[in-house]
C-alpha cells in the first residue's frame, strides 16, 4: 500500500506574500502539504508565474483577513521602515507573520523526525559558518541539509531521519519570524551596525539577533563569539550551554585561534594555513565557530580536521580563483564596502589591489592603516577618482584603470613583475555602476583571471 501523503499543514490557512526565490517554492510546499495558500506579490510578473504554477492569487490587504498566519517574504518590511499592507492586515486579524524556517521546523515535527537545528546568525561571516557547518557534517558522512538565507530556501529541503542535521543561515528578518522553532546549537557570531533601517536602532537590531536563542533550554548549545562586547555579553540570561569562540584570544571551554593554529581544550585541531579557503581571522573566527558547533554534534577532532582542509569556500569571498607563475588571483567581489575590504586587505601581507564603483560614504579612508600592504592599486567605476584621492594622498601607487576588463591584465602585469604575489579583487564598493551585482563582477574577474592563467599555464 503506497505511504499516506504528508500533510502536516491540512486544514491551515495560509497567506503567502513575496513570491520571489523563497516564496515561490514555499507556497508550493505549503499547498502541497496539505494547506490552503492564498499566494502574493506586488509584482505582475511574480503573480503570473504563480499562477501558471498553479497557486491561488489573493491580495490578503484587500478585504478581511482569512488566513490563519502570514508567511512574509525575508525582503519584505512588517514594521519599519513601513510595514506592508499585507503585514498590517495580519497583524489587525491577530495572526502571527512567519518566516518559512518556522513552517520547516513545524512540517519536521509533524513527521516525528527528531532531526537537530543549526541556526547561524551574526551580522558578517553568517554565510560562511553555515557552508562550513554543513561541508563538515557531509565531509563525515552525516545526513544533513543546508539553506535558509544561503543556497536553498527553507521549504525546498528535504524532511531528514532522527539523525538528521539542518543548519539554516538566519538573517534578522527571519529570526524576527519565528514562533515555535527552537535551535539545538544556535551560533551568534558577532554584532555591528547593520539594517539599522529595518529596526529602529542598534538595540533593536541586537534584539532581533538575539532570538536566534530563543527557547533554548539546558540541553541545547549557543555557540558565542567573544571578539566583540557586544555579542559577549549577551551570554548574561541565556539558559543553553554557552560555547565561547574566538579568532583571536584562547577560551577555556571553547575553540579559538592562537596565531594560526585553531584550538580547544584538548590541543591544537588544525593549522589554518592549511585551511586555503579560509584566510584571514575573520576566518577564524568562523571556523571556530563551525568547529565548537560539529563538536557538539558528535564530529570527531580528526573528522573535523580533515573537513577544514577540503573546505572550497564560498564563491566572491577571498575565492581563489587561479593561480600561475606565483601570483594567486583572489575574487572579494562580496566586499561591497569598507569594512569588508579591510579582511581581505589584513588577510595578506602584499597585494596588487583592484578597487572600486560605486563608493560608499567615507570611500576607502577608513582603510588608510592598511595601505602598506597595497603594491599597487588599479581602480575601476564611477568612484574611481574618489579613490585616487585618498591613495595619492598616502603616497600608493595607483591608476585609473577604468573597467575590470582593464585591471585584470594590468595588476597581473604588475604582480608577475614581482609587485606582489597577491591580485586581489576586493572592491570596497557596491557593482551597480558596471554590473548587475557583485556575483556577476565576480564571474567577470573569474574568467578574466583564469583567462590570464590558462594563456601562462597552471591554472588552479
Ligand atoms: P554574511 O553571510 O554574514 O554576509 P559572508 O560569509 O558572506 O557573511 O562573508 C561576507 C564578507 O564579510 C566576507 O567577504 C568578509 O569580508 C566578511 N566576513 C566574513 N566573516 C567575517 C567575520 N567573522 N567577521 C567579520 N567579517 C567577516
Amino acid at each position: 500500500m503506497p505511504a499516506p501523503p504528508f500533510t502536516p499543514f491540512l486544514g491551515a490557512r495560509i497567506a503567502v506574500v513575496g513570491l520571489g526565490r523563497a516564496g515561490l517554492p514555499a507556497a508550493l510546499r505549503l499547498s502541497e502539504w496539505g494547506a490552503e495558500v492564498e499566494a502574493w506579490d506586488d509584482g505582475e510578473a511574480q503573480r503570473r508565474a504563480a499562477a501558471a504554477a498553479g497557486l491561488t492569487l489573493r491580495d490578503p490587504s484587500e478585504g478581511r483577513f482569512r488566513a490563519d498566519a502570514l508567511l512574509l517574504s525575508p525582503g519584505i518590511a512588517h514594521l519599519l521602515p513601513r510595514a506592508h499592507p499585507a503585514a498590517d492586515a495580519a497583524r489587525a486579524a491577530g495572526a502571527p507573520i512567519l518566516s518559512d524556517v518556522e513552517f520547516l521546523y513545524r512540517a519536521v515535527l509533524a513527521a516525528q523526525s527528531r532531526a537537530r537545528f543549526v541556526g547561524v546568525t551574526g551580522t558578517n561571516g553568517k554565510s560562511t559558518t553555515t557552508a562550513l557547518i554543513h561541508h563538515l557534517l557531509t565531509g563525515a558522512g552525516r545526513e544533513a541539509e543546508v539553506g535558509g538565507n544561503l543556497g536553498p530556501p527553507a521549504l525546498s529541503l528535504n524532511i531528514l531521519g532522527s539523525e538528521g542535521v539542518y543548519t539554516l543561515e538566519m538573517s534578522s528578518y527571519m529570526l524576527e519570524r519565528i514562533a515555535t522553532l527552537r535551535f539545538n546549537v544556535a551560533v551568534m557570531l558577532n554584532l555591528s551596525a547593520d539594517h539599522l533601517d529595518r529596526h529602529g536602532d542598534m538595540a533593536g537590531y541586537a534584539a532581533a539577533k538575539a532570538r536566534i536563542f530563543a527557547r533554548q533550554s539546558r540541553g541545547d548549545v549557543t555557540v558565542l563569539g567573544q571578539d566583540d562586547a557586544m555579542t559577549a555579553a549577551m551570554a548574561a540570561g541565556l539558559a543553553a550551554r554557552i560555547v565561547p569562540i574566538s579568532g583571536l584570544t584562547p577560551q577555556p571551554g571553547g575553540v579559538w585561534a592562537e596565531g594560526h593554529v585553531l584550538r580547544d581544550d584538548d590541543g591544537a585541531l588544525c593549522d589554518l594555513r592549511d585551511a586555503r579557503a579560509l584566510p584571514g581571522s575573520h576566518n577564524a573566527q568562523n571556523a571556530a565557530a563551525a568547529v565548537a558547533s560539529c563538536r557538539v554534534l558528535g564530529l570527531a577532532r580528526d573528522e573535523i580536521a580533515a573537513g577544514l582542509m577540503t573546505f572550497a569556500g564560498l564563491p566572491h569571498r577571498l575565492e581563489r580563483v587561479a593561480q600561475t607563475r606565483g601570483v594567486v588571483f583572489v575574487n572579494d567581489s562580496k566586499a561591497t564596502n569598507a569594512d569588508s575590504a579591510a579582511r581581505a586587505l589584513a588577510a595578506y601581507d602584499r597585494v596588487v589591489w583592484i578597487a572600486g564603483g560605486e563608493a560608499k560614504e567615507g570611500g576607502v579612508d577608513s582603510l588608510v592603516p592598511l595601505f602598506p600592504r597595497i603594491a599597487r592599486a588599479f581602480l575601476i567605476g564611477r568612484d574611481a577618482p574618489v579613490l585616487a584621492r585618498t591613495l595619492a594622498a598616502h603616497g600608493v601607487p595607483h591608476e585609473i584603470a577604468g573597467t575590470l576588463d582593464a585591471a585584470v591584465p594590468a595588476a597581473a602585469a604588475a604582480a608577475f613583475g614581482g609587485a606582489a604575489p597577491v591580485v586581489l579583487l576586493s572592491p570596497a564598493c557596491a557593482s551597480w555602476d558596471q554590473f548587475t551585482g557583485f556575483d556577476a563582477r565576480g564571474d567577470r574577474f573569474r574568467d578574466l583571471a583564469r583567462a590570464i592563467a590558462t594563456t601562462n599555464g597552471r591554472a588552479a
